[in-house]
């Protein structure tokens, strides 16, 4: 959809330069042609002309601006030779020659006339003026002065070809509906303003990245037919104080001779970040004033006045300055989630119509294996998989092509040429099997589907793959203790065999560390300090499982409490996973042998393996 994509590229400014060059020269050769030419043989002596008018020997002169030319009488009255002189500024010339009866006029313009001259001076300055007029109308380049201070917003006129509309998003069902309504007001703004309702100002469309913001904002304005003005906050914020500010000014001022339109600012949170949380930089002058005035520009634009709906987006909304959020200003938050299976599943069917899907493609199966990802991994997801079906000559993308994407996808690329010595790889193997045993011995929790020691990405050895067998949005007390006792498997298992643990683990300790710190102070879900929160703020949903909040400012006592009661959850934790290995002591013998071997287990296989397993007796 992008029509009309300003600013310019680079070759309209190669352009200008050559504009300017060529003006320039222009400029140069009017200096100094008008004397080349005027250099000529000067002829007679003005002091000899003058003389012989006087005498009464001339009988013509023409007067021009650089010469007289003049004859002289003869005998026959033939006119005679011409001869040449230049003038001296001579207001009694034309009396002196009356007096003498001389016959003169003056010369018409010659080519190096005053009026050529005029216009060699005036019409360069013209065209340099007239260019920087336009490359300022039309927002500058990417830098350079010809650009500072004015906005660089992106304008995107929709087409009829490639037009973004709601059909292009799926699996963010209520942020669609909530946006709908923006297009009404988009539309009819009329039928709003009559009742005397105010029309919104801002959105705020909130959500982790790759969710669809962007693409929603444009769906806006594609669905209403109304130009999108598209800027990244962090393009606002320059070097130089008071440019962002300028920057934010120039873009309201465009969209208002727009209007109705759309303002997107994407990124909001490199100029919205709450103006006391600076920190040691003693305030971020620049950022402030582009932020002042964004507040302004839109408590500017009053009822009644141009429709522009500034749409923004941010995933991370708490780091917002309270300012922004108030009613008139970014009123109307709209999240924009993670999709769930079926949402997985619309994404995957808008995306897959660009590519050739092989008969065995089930997109249901393929939602049902990427819980978590947003839409944008899902794009990748169905571009990966056409990759490698390009690779291996394919016609179609086979199934497996999707599930070899999904695992590079989640857990990196396959790292071959990462070699293991025989020793870690046996260790690697015991720790993903506990990971593996205490995981299926664990209620409610996601099944097994494989473990692996090929070694991946970047962090991980080995893995241990668990998928859903539904979406899950909560989880109780049980299942979070059984996740961290499966966190805690792969170093149990270790202690078991080995009988002393490595590095490998650091990773699992911190995840349930984390998680079992979260049930005490978020979740409440400890009997000793009851169901008080203890971290400030919210947790955001959607931001994942990121590190826990601040905590909130507790008495001694209850850090102490709240130290006591984690550790108390991971060493139960803890004692649960040595206890189930120690029990099935010798399966976990049985997979690790055969995991050695072949390298993957994976389901029928490994279902059979775990069913295998005794349940702690106690
Ligand atoms: P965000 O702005 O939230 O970071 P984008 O809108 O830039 O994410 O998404 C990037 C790309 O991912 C889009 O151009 C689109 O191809 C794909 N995508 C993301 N979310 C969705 C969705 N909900 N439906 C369809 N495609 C999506
Ligand atoms: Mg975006
Ligand atoms: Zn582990």
């Amino acid at each position: 959809m992008t029509i009309k994509e300003q600013p310019k590229p680079p070759r309209s400014r190669l352009i200008a330069n050559i504009l300017l060059a060529v003006s320039g020269l222009f400029l140069l050769l009017n200096l100094f042609l008008p004397s080349l030419f005027a250099s000529g043989p000067a002829g007679v002596p003005y002091s000899l002309f003058i003389h012989q008018v006087q005498e009464g020997e001339v009988s013509r002169v023409s007067v021009g601006q650089n010469q007289i030319r003049y004859q002289l009488k003869t005998e026959s009255g033939d006119p005679g030779p011409i001869f040449i002189t230049t003038p001296i500024f001579d207001l009694e010339l034309p009396k002196l020659l009356e007096s003498k009866g001389v016959e003169f006029a003056a010369t018409p313009p010659p080519k190096n006339s005053w009026f050529t001259t005029v216009l060699g001076w005036i019409v360069p300055p013209l065209i340099f003026i007239a260019i920087w007029q336009f490359f300022i109308a039309r927002g500058g380049g990417q830098q350079g002065v010809l650009s500072i201070g004015k906005s660089k917003a992106k304008v995107y006129v929709e087409g009829e070809s490639a037009k973004i509309t709601f059909a292009d998003v799926a699996g963010v069902e209520e942020a669609k509906t909530e946006l709908v309504e923006i297009v009404d007001f988009l539309k009819t703004p009329s039928r709003f303003t009559q009742i005397g309702a105010r029309i919104p100002k801002g959105v705020l469309l909130v959500g982790p990245p790759g969710t669809g913001k962007t693409l929603l904002a444009k769906a806006v304005a594609g669905e209403a037919g109304v130009p999108f003005f598209s800027i990244s906050g962090s393009e606002f914020v320059e070097l130089f104080v008071g440019v962002g500010s300028s920057r934010v000014r120039d873009l309201f001022e465009q969209a208002k001779k727009q209007a109705p339109c759309i303002v997107f600012i994407d990124e909001l949170d490199a100029i919205g970040k709450s103006r006391s949380s600076n920190g040691f930089y003693g305030g971020n002058d620049e950022r402030e004033q582009t932020l002042n005035q964004l507040l302004t520009e839109m408590d500017g634009f009053a009822a009644g006045d141009a429709t522009v709906i500034v749409l923004a987006a941010t995933n991370r909304p708490e780091t917002l300055d309270p300012a922004l959020l108030r009613p008139g200003r970014f009123d109307r938050q709209v999240l924009v989630d993670r999709p769930d299976l079926s949402g997985r599943e619309a994404i995957l069917k808008i995306h897959s119509q660009k590519v050739k899907l092989g008969e065995d493609v089930n997109l249901k199966a393929i939602a049902t294996r990427t819980p978590g990802f947003a839409g944008a991994d899902l794009a990748n997801l169905v571009n990966e998989a056409a990759l490698l079906a390009a690779r291996n000559q394919r016609q179609t993308i086979a199934q497996a092509d999707f599930a070899e994407a999904i695992e590079r996808i989640v857990a990196g690329l396959e790292k071959k040429s990462r070699v293991l010595s025989d020793t870690e790889k046996k260790i690697v193997a015991y720790h993903e099997v506990g990971h593996a045993m205490v995981g299926a011995s664990m209620p409610g929790s996601d099944r097994v589907e494989k473990i692996s020691i090929i070694p991946r990405g970047m962090a991980a050895l080995g893995y241990t793959l668990q998928l859903p067998t539904e979406d899950r949005f909560l989880m109780n007390e049980a299942e979070l203790r059984g996740q961290i006792a499966t966190l805690l498997g792969g170093r149990s298992a270790e202690e078991i065999v080995f009988g002393s643990i490595t590095t490998g683990a650091s990773n699992d300790l911190q995840r349930a560390t984390d998680l079992a710190e979260r049930m005490v102070t978020t979740y409440g879900m400890s009997k000793v300090l009851g169901p008080l929160a203890y971290q400030q703020g919210q947790q955001a949903m959607f931001l994942g499982n990121g590190a826990p909040n601040p905590r909130r400012m507790v008495s001694e006592d209850t850090a102490k409490a709240i130290d006591s009661e984690v550790k108390e959850i991971v060493e139960t934790a803890h004692a649960q996973a040595l206890e189930i290995l120690k029990q099935n002591r010798e399966l976990l013998e049985a997979i690790a042998t055969q995991l050695l071997e072949t390298e993957v287990i994976e389901g029928e296989k490994l279902h059979s393996f775990l069913k295998q397993m005794q349940s702690v007796t106690e």
